[in-house]
């Protein structure tokens, strides 16, 4: 099963995607977390969305397009998860072409809505363990008070530089302007599923399961 978790900044694609993983078997595929790997690495492309990257504007399709275009060759797992991917019609299109190409196809794609107001309160908590990118929350989640990773046990965690108000603001403009559209052009396609961010990790995870198990 190939699937779009489909949200604004903050809404909680990656901790769903990580628990489809653990679940499924899945593969998650988070244009995100490829992008920042090759900033943290140096590679010219990975300097070249830094700048990008940090005010919170969209980098351009092409580079996007050409790393899951990378992705979509490799093993194909339990399904992919996209995570952030695709964030304009210029990519949905362009997605459909290359899982035609495979002789792959997309089963859901699920909305997750969760209000701006509580976006930002989630994003400039949020923090990260800098070995398994289990998601933490100052206030509703914190790190475990022995300073370990729940998941891995890892004792390192990181803020992302773009988890800032300011950033966050460009993130959410982008995302109305740019990505928005797309909850339009699934429900067209029939393959559109909204499911309530807002509430307990669990409670969604199982709102999400109802989605692809139906
Ligand atoms: P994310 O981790 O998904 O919040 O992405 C972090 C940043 O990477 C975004 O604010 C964009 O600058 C860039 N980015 C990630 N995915 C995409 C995409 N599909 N299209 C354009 N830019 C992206």
């Amino acid at each position: 099963m190939n699937i779009i978790l489909l949200g604004p900044p903050g809404a909680g694609k990656g901790t769903q995607a990580r628990h489809l993983v653990d679940g499924r078997g899945m593969i998650q595929l988070s244009t995100g977390d490829m992008l920042r790997e090759a900033k943290d690495s140096g590679t010219e492309m990975g300097n070249m969305v830094a700048g990008v990257m940090a005010r919170g504007e969209l980098v351009t399709d092409e580079i996007v397009i050409g790393l899951i275009k990378e992705k979509l060759q490799g093993d194909t797992g339990g399904g992919f998860i996209f995570d952030g991917f695709p964030r304009t019609l210029e990519q949905a299109d362009a997605l459909t072409r290359l899982m035609d190409a495979e002789g792959q196809a997309l089963d859901h794609v699920i909305e997750m809505r969760v209000d701006d107001t509580a976006l930002v309160e989630r994003i400039t908590a949020r923090s990260t363990c800098g070995d398994c990118g289990e998601v933490y929350n100052d206030k509703t989640a914190p790190i475990p008070a022995d300073g370990k990773c729940s998941h891995c046990g890892h004792t390192e965690f990181k803020r992302r530089a773009d988890d800032n108000e300011e950033s966050l603001k460009t993130r959410l403009m982008a995302y109305y302007k740019q990505t928005s559209p797309l909850i339009g052009y699934y429900y067209a396609k029939d393959k559109l599923g909204v499911v309530d961010g807002l509430g307990d990790i669990a409670v969604v995870q199982t709102s999400i399961a109802k989605v692809l198990d139906a």
